[in-house]
């Protein structure tokens, strides 16, 4: 495992030179100088469209786009590159695989869903059922304040033909038994999709070894740039549903009235991807596993583990989140006696702390722990103790303020 220096960190990322602490990495991360050179050489030096002019510049933008495609095949462990779809995040990802396994839902049919989902796995789910007459239902937290995999059997009956689920909470760090759920679901022959948005980024994941039909995740929690996303698909099930949009770039040929498709991956990705992004996005993955993503679970674990510890000694704290403590990653959710979440991550800011303070677009988790919002506290490989320190130094000083 690697040992990670803060000042080469310092070199590589000048954001952690700017005297903020930053703790809101669920949301996005930073990014290291040479995401950024990787997108600016595409801009200065072979800027032009992708898989479609025949002069060189095009084919150099080609090559370099369809390079980054077969590294996140790598990355995750897919078989083949055209599983790889490229969209603009988890959120357009999400929506996707909704829309393609909408395609094999009859009115009467079921979707199971958690209570631990982002909305970005609820709302397209509810815009589905609208409009097909499916009817959703949901794993619901128990006092441990879990998702457990048993009750997947008491929901399911013939008519349930979907499950999609988030992997790690984005509201508490909760990573669910997510091999149990996808294992139980496909024996029942249900649709899997995961929402890897908080996994992918801290932990080496294999998707084939994990056996879902499509996972979803996002660049820019994995310090690539925003704007760019994966929809990875089994490709037996690619195959067989329709593309949901149309545009240039993902047919074979097209009359007034009909039209035929290209191959997969480009028959899902009409139009002008983010080619800069996701050139950025390939440099990002060099960049993550030249440090290695064994290093980085294995840091934010411990950073994890160490706030949680600091934490539980203040009784005016109260943590959010599944009471086994090693469930969480990367992740904390508190709220502070007589303090409004808002009014805590603010006063963190006059000391340069960035925290988030909300309901994390989880109101559903919100609702199961009775609170309107939280202060989440999110690390990344870039962090250290000291931020956490610094932190509850800050929420110490805003509670002698606000108390
Ligand atoms: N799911 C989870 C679990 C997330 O944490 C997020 C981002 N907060 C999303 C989905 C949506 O990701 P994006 O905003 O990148 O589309």
């Amino acid at each position: 495992m690697n040992t990670l220096s803060f000042s080469q960190l310092q070199q590589e990322f000048p954001f952690l030179k700017n005297g903020w602490t930053y703790l809101d990495n669920a949301a996005t991360t930073q990014k290291p100088l040479c995401v950024l050179d990787a997108e600016r050489e595409y801009y200065t030096t072979y800027c032009a469209n992708v898989h479609r002019g025949i002069y060189t510049l095009s084919e150099q933008a080609t090559e370099h786009f369809e390079q980054v495609r077969e590294q996140v095949r790598k990355f995750i462990g897919a078989r083949s590159s055209s599983e790889i779809i490229f969209t603009s995040g988890t959120t357009q990802s999400l929506n996707l695989a909704a829309r393609l396994i909408a395609q094999r839902l009859n009115v009467g049919d079921k979707i199971i869903l958690t209570e631990a989902e982002h909305h970005a796995n609820l709302i397209p789910w509810q815009l589905i059922a609208k409009e097909r007459g499916v009817q959703l239902q949901f794993l619901q937290f128990h006092e441990d304040g879990q998702i457990h995999p048993e009750d997947l059997s008491t929901l399911m009956t013939k008519k349930t033909k979907v499950l999609a689920c988030t992997h790690i909470s984005n509201a508490s760090g909760y990573m669910l038994p997510i091999q149990k759920l996808i294992d139980s679901a496909r024996e029942c022959g249900l649709f899997t999709i995961i929402d890897a948005a908080q996994s992918v980024p801290h932990i080496p994941i294999d998707v084939t070894k994990l056996g879902a039909d499509m996972i979803a995740f996002s660049a820019h929690k994995l310090c690539g740039p925003t704007g760019v996303g994966v929809l990875y698909g089994r490709k037996e099930l690619l195959e067989q549903v329709e593309p949901v949009c149309g545009g240039g770039g993902m047919i074979s040929e097209v009359q007034l009235t009909s039209s035929t498709w290209t191959d997969l991956p480009h028959r899902l990705e009409p139009g002008t991807p983010n080619i800069a992004g996701v050139i950025g996005f390939g440099m990002a993955l060099q960049y993550v596993q030249t440090i290695g993503m064994n290093t980085i679970q294995h840091t934010i674990e411990k950073l994890t583990q160490y706030a949680l510890k600091q934490l539980s000694s203040h009784p005016t704290i109260k943590l959010l989140g599944p009471k086994n403590h090693s469930l969480q990653h990367g992740i904390i959710s508190f709220t502070v006696n007589g303090a409004h979440p808002h009014d805590i991550a603010s006063l963190l800011s006059e000391d340069h702390i960035a925290v988030r303070a909300g309901h994390h677009c989880a109101q559903p988790t919100m609702k199961y722990w009775g609170v309107p919002a939280t202060v989440r506290a999110s690390f990344s490989f870039y962090n250290t103790t000291k931020d956490i320190d610094r932190m509850i130094e800050s929420i110490q000083k805003a509670q002698n303020i606000l108390v």
